[in-house]
């Protein structure tokens, strides 16, 4: 499969998937302050207009628009009005003006805001202070004084109308948006210091390898620490789920099996290692005896190319009822609010999505990021986001063989409308060391031999 289609295909699971997290309603409340990263499983409506009042948007003159149809003017200033006072303080009549702070409400009888830079207050003393070299004007507004408008504003200007931005009632924000710093102001100025939101999907983290040992342990010669199970707790959770790191499972299909179950317990399982073409890359085997069913083996990528992705029925484990992913496969064996419930004494089957990330730690990093990244937020009740690749100039030529596209580490550098991008050295997708180096990834088509200095190039962020 190329990539763009083994792409599509986890997004049409995910679209199911995500239909059946919002079916199944599994939310609970957080408060505002603990909210980032999750994702909202209500709408945010606005409590009253945005905003609530005429609001100035400019410090100045509230004046009448036809006041200052020819300049310069000179109006009588009849008093003040600022952020938090009442709309109703002061009214500007004809030939009047009030002076305004930037958030204040437009008093009645005003149609329009004169920017405080394009007055001047000739001062009440003028023609003394002229006598002294004292200066002859000041800007700072003077009650009772007068203010010369030097530039004509028409109705309307430099205030927001009440209710322009949102009107009561209306939905600031859709359910299954993620929280982030935007949104939580929004729920902030609607006055929600508790919200309703999915619950997070639980990831089990399940490496595989007879070679791999754990960090605290002594690795021998031969031996590799545990690495991926440690970036992909960090993966999953920095898509706001929440992380199962399992023991190590050796190429051994028994134990292997043993941890498999235990995996399909949680709402989505990533295994690493043993997906490969060799003797004990038993994965595949061990899920098939599983009945797992693949929606695929292998995509034309580097790294990563024999990921596997599918979908395994396990039986109801009473502790995380989940008909969602059952009803996502069409695999559905009972009403979505009773998913533990067995019906004729048959135990009910969920269906468990997982994938079979490639061992070398590049590799499930980067077919984490591709696959399940955009699975997991389905499983969080989130909308679906685009993959969406920067483009950058490429700095020194490209050569690559034809056939897969590739994500390779990559140095972003420049600024601004000017990035550049060249690949960082590395070793192939075993070379942890050379992430250190990269900050990006530079994505290659499989159907370019040899890319030139100066071409532009698309790039993902990590
Ligand atoms: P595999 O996909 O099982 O063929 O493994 C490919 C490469 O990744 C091998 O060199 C493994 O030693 C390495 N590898 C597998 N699992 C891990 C892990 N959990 N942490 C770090 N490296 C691993
Ligand atoms: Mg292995």
């Amino acid at each position: 499969m190329s990539f763009e289609v083994a792409r599509r295909v986890v997004e049409e699971h995910a679209a199911r998937a995500r239909a059946a997290a919002i079916e199944s309603r599994s939310t609970e409340a957080v408060d505002l302050t603990a909210a980032r990263g999750r994702v909202l499983a209500e709408a945010l409506v606005a409590d009253r207009d945005f905003p609530p009042f005429a609001r100035a948007t400019r410090d100045g003159y509230a004046v009448r628009a036809k006041d200052v149809e020819r300049v310069p003017a000179r109006l009588q200033v009849v008093g003040e009005i600022k952020a938090g006072d009442s709309a109703e303080k002061i009214a500007v009549g004809a030939g009047q003006a009030v002076s305004i702070m930037t958030g204040a409400p437009l008093p009645s009888g005003a149609n329009t805001v004169v920017m405080v830079e394009n007055t001047e207050n000739p001062h009440p003393n003028a023609a003394q202070n002229a006598a002294l070299g004292w200066g002859t004007v000041e800007r700072s507004g003077s009650a009772n004084g007068f203010v010369e408008i030097l530039r004509g504003v028409i109705s309307g200007e430099n205030f927001v109308p009440r209710g322009a931005e949102a009107r009561v009632g209306q939905t600031l924000v859709e359910a299954g948006r993620r929280l982030d710093h935007s949104l939580i102001a929004i729920a902030a100025s609607v006055g929600k210091s508790r919200l309703q939101v999915f619950r997070r999907p639980r990831v089990a983290v399940l490496s595989t390898g007879d070679e791999v040992v754990e960090i605290g342990a002594t690795p021998g010669p031969s031996q590799i620490r545990n690495s991926n199970s440690y970036s992909l707790v960090a993966q999953i959770e920095d898509a706001g789920a929440e992380a199962v790191r399992l023991a190590i499972a050796p190429d051994e299909p028994g134990r292997l099996r043993e941890l498999i179950l235990e995996g399909l317990a949680c709402d989505l399982l990533l295994l690493t290692g043993g997906v490969s073409m060799g003797k004990y890359d038993l994965v595949e085997q061990v899920l098939s005896e599983l009945g797992a069913e693949f929606c695929f083996t292998g995509a034309k990528i580097q790294p990563g190319k024999p990921v596997v992705f599918g979908a395994c029925k396990v039986e109801a484990s009473g502790s995380h009822p989940n008909a969602a992913q059952n009803a996502a496969l069409g695999w559905g064996t009972h009403g979505s609010d009773s998913a533990d419930i067995s019906r004729a004494g048959a135990p009910a089957l969920h269906n468990r999505y997982f994938f079979g990330l490639p061992g070398n730690p590049v590799s499930t990093m980067v077919t984490f990021r591709l696959f399940a990244q955009p699975l997991l937020a389905a499983l969080s009740g989130a909308s679906p986001e685009p993959l969406v690749f920067l483009s950058a100039r490429l700095k020194g030529d490209v050569r690559t063989k034809t056939g897969l596209t590739r994500f390779l580490p990559a140095v972003i550098s420049g600024e601004f409308a000017n990035a550049e991008v060249e690949l960082a050295a590395w070793q192939g997708s075993g070379d942890i060391a050379a992430l250190a180096r990269a900050n990006c990834y530079l994505v290659l088509p499989p159907d370019r031999e040899r890319v030139a200095a100066g071409e532009m190039v698309s790039v993902m962020a990590p």
